[in-house]
């Protein structure tokens, strides 16, 4: 049945929204009330509706959250000000900065200014390097969400051949680096790949994080692989606008034995994540242990 292939990321965030819900009522209980600064410079209409949906919801498992809007005049220093003050405000557990940034803004300063325990997408260098070492550092918020999807769909992943396609800073990499902590086999394919179908065609798991719409079709699955589809783009199809993943969900359904759906798949997860690291952050910096 089509249903029992479906990997159903609403429902996991959900209950990964259940956990971060108890951990902030545990860490209230203890006097903690974890805060989440999100950032955003200028009025990008994609980026305003990414920045209501988290601070909505913080608001719901209880997270405090700060919504800082700089006009998209303002300067490198006004940007670079504002994460200083938060950097020093102990009372702010976690500081996220919404991408993009006005092109006179240099992005990897901004997130660089941030403090890397402060850091909950995960993209300071700091924490990019703790996570190829295998430390215990924040981690970008959209990977980690497709290996909470994985775990929970494969438990074990040692030994497995994974294919992450696409090589991006904030999906592709650090897809490949958790994947290859769990103890995956990992090969990341890219728009220079040669023979990537027949490559990817060996895998046991495939993500897909290439931002073109249902370019991994049939010709790309081995029978019987787990598909995670990172991919959101939006489409005209039969005078329609819609979301479509970059797995040809059509094609490679009768293939897999999981995959996500899009929507409904990965994209619900990111934004848990994001609560979750918040969390993880705020329990850092009272000196407590990360949770499992
Ligand atoms: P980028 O554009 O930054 O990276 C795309 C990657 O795909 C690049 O590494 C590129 O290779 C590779 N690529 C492009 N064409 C091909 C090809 N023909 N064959 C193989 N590889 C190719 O995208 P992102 O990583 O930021 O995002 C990827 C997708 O995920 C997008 O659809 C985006 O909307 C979505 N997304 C979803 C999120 C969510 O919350 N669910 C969060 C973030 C992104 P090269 O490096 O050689 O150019």
């Amino acid at each position: 049945a089509v249903e029992s292939k479906l990997i159903d990321g609403k429902a996991v965030s959900a209950q990964v929204l259940a956990e971060v819900t108890a951990d902030v009522a545990a860490l209230k209980a203890e006097g903690i009330e974890p805060a989440l600064a999100v950032v955003l410079v200028g009025e990008d209409p994609a980026s305003q509706v990414y920045v209501r949906n988290k601070v909505l919801r913080a608001g719901e498992v209880g997270i405090r959250s700060l919504e800082h809007r700089l006009p998209a005049t303002s300067t490198q220093d006004e940007v670079l000000a504002l994460i200083d003050e938060l950097n020093r405000d102990a009372s702010v557990n976690g500081i996220l900065v919404q991408l993009p940034l006005p092109w006179h803004i240099n992005e990897t300063a901004v997130l660089q200014a941030i403090d890397p325990i402060k850091d909950v997408d995960g993209f300071h260098s700091e924490n990019v390097g703790g996570l190829s070492q295998g430390r215990d550092v924040l981690t970008p918020c959209t990977p980690a969400g497709c290996m909470r999807l994985l775990k929970q769909t494969l438990g074990d992943l040692s030994g497995k051949h994974a294919v992450v396609v696409g090589r991006s800073n904030i999906v592709g990499k650090p897809m490949a680096a958790l994947l290859l902590a769990a103890d995956c086999t990992v090969t990341v394919l890219h728009s220079r790949s040669k023979n990537p179908q027949a490559l990817s065609r060996q895998a046991d798991i495939v993500v897909a994080a290439v931002g073109r719409p249902r370019m991994i079709d049939a010709e790309w699955i081995k029978p019987g692989a787990v598909v995670i589809d990172v991919g959101i783009n939006r489409i005209e199809e039969d005078g329609k606008s819609r979301l479509v993943g970059d797995v040809d969900f059509a094609s490679v359904l009768p293939l897999a034995s999981a995959i996500t759906p899009v929507p409904g798949g990965v994209g619900p997860m990111t934004i848990a994540l994001l609560m979750q690291n918040t969390v993880t952050a705020a329990r850092q910096q009272h000196g407590k242990p990360t949770q499992a």
